[in-house]
């Protein structure tokens, strides 16, 4: 296995601190491998004194108070993904999108101003739009290749630059030291949903990104069927969103905190199987006259490639494609209809391939997509990708045929 581990300390690789972190949080007792699974709402204490004192003590990283702030599965998943992140600490979501908002939430009030990069996560535009604006709060998307020409963007009231790297349906990337040199220059935090890549393969922190946003509903739950959020900070950027989302009353059950650290405990493994599965699958995909462009950082025709090869340590199983303008409807619904191994459903991250239509330009408001063709945003599980390319070359002869066809 080629060991890719840029900017690593300490002494172990990623891959063997997946195996160990997280581990040593103090209930375990050394008798169980993993975290008992503690379903609580109330915690029990001794006598008066060590009540009142458990309210103080209420934020030491292993303290457990109140089942809203989680018991020991819970410290134990945000201790090891802490470590993963190289985070003071993190702090865990019912599900990504309420990640993306606690973020929006936490370092603004009325009156201020966020900038957000163009390719976001739809329902967090959305939130943008529908829960900010209305408490006065003004958003304004930027250009994803604007990188140190946001400076112009930036108003007196602007507190937050908002990134996504790649767009999880145009996989744009953008040049996230350029963003974050001009936000701190001017005393403004930044933020980056960092789903598609996950910390194992980038790590938004040690670039100086202040909050790292992961929906662990994708890989680190790993099954499709945990919905998690996480967001991983440190210092005083901690404190704030950990105030907010107190205030805001969020709560994760125990069950979903067990099994994302189960997820944790194979991210490597998978995350390399989907990423060398998806790579064969998206070469493959190239080669055919149907296919117009791929869209996959990883390959060397991206126009954004030279970032991912100087930011990324690997890439996941996520990637587009962009159809030869000019297929049908019709015949773009028997190619996908018919697939054997490829679910038609959203979410993505879990053990099965999926496929889906990108409306990628119905998703922006501040630059244009310029495809003439149809995107299909494709995951690739952990099949055999010979299976998964005989399906697609067949939905393909599908495709051609009903092109012909309607001629
Ligand atoms: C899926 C996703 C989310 C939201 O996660 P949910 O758990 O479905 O709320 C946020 N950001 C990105 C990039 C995603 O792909």
């Amino acid at each position: 296995m080629a060991e890719r581990s840029k900017g690593m300390t300490g002494a172990a690789t990623r891959a063997t601190r997946l195996a160990h972190a997280g581990r040593d949080v103090p209930t375990f007792g050394g008798k169980t491998v993993n975290p008992p699974l503690s379903r609580a709402s109330t915690i029990l204490f001794d006598d008066l004194a060590s009540l009142s004192d458990g309210k103080d003590r209420r934020r030491e990283p292993d303290f457990i108070q109140y089942g809203r702030f989680g018991t020991e599965t819970h410290t134990a998943l945000r201790k090891a993904w802490s470590e993963l992140e190289g985070a003071d600490d993190t702090l865990l979501l019912p599900c990504g999108l309420a990640a993306n908002v606690l973020t929006l939430l936490a370092f603004v009030e009325s009156g201020d101003h966020v900038l957000m990069i163009d390719n976001v996560y739809a329902p967090a535009r959305g939130s943008c739009d529908g829960l900010l604006a209305p408490l006065g709060v003004e958003t304004t998307y930027f250009d994803p290749q604007i990188g140190a020409g946001i400076e112009e963007l930036i108003r007196p009231n602007t507190r937050l630059i908002y990134l996504e790297t790649p767009g999880s349906h145009s996989f744009e990337l953008c040049d996230v030291p350029a963003y974050v040199e001009v936000a701190r220059r001017h005393g403004i935090k930044t933020a980056l949903d960092n789903t598609w890549a996950t910390p194992l393969f980038y790590r938004p922190l040690e670039q100086g990104v202040d909050v790292s946003i992961q929906a662990g509903t994708k890989y680190l739950g790993g099954h499709s069927d945990v919905m998690l959020g996480l967001v991983a900070a440190s210092g005083e950027t901690f404190r704030i969103l950990r105030e907010k989302c107190d205030l805001l009353g969020y709560s994760v059950a125990a069950d979903e905190a067990y099994l994302a650290l189960r997820g944790f405990r194979t991210l490597d493994v998978r995350l390399r199987r989907h990423e060398a599965g998806a790579l064969e699958v998206a070469r493959w995909l190239a080669s055919l006259p149907e296919v117009e462009r791929v869209l996959h950082p990883a390959l060397p025709d991206h126009p954004q490639h030279a970032l991912f090869a100087r930011d990324f340590d690997g890439a996941s199983g996520l990637f587009g494609i962009v159809l030869k303008p000019g297929f049908a409807p019709a015949a773009v619904a028997s190619m996908v209809d018919n697939l054997t191994y490829f679910g038609l459903g959203y979410s993505w991250g879990g053990y099965e391939s999926l496929i889906v239509p990108s409306p990628v330009e119905k998703m922006r408001t501040a630059t244009s997509w310029d495809a003439a063709g149809r995107t299909l945003r494709l995951h690739i599980g952990l099949e055999d990708p010979a299976d998964l390319i005989a399906d697609l070359a067949a939905g393909f002869g599908r495709l051609r045929d009903a092109a012909q066809a309607a001629e």
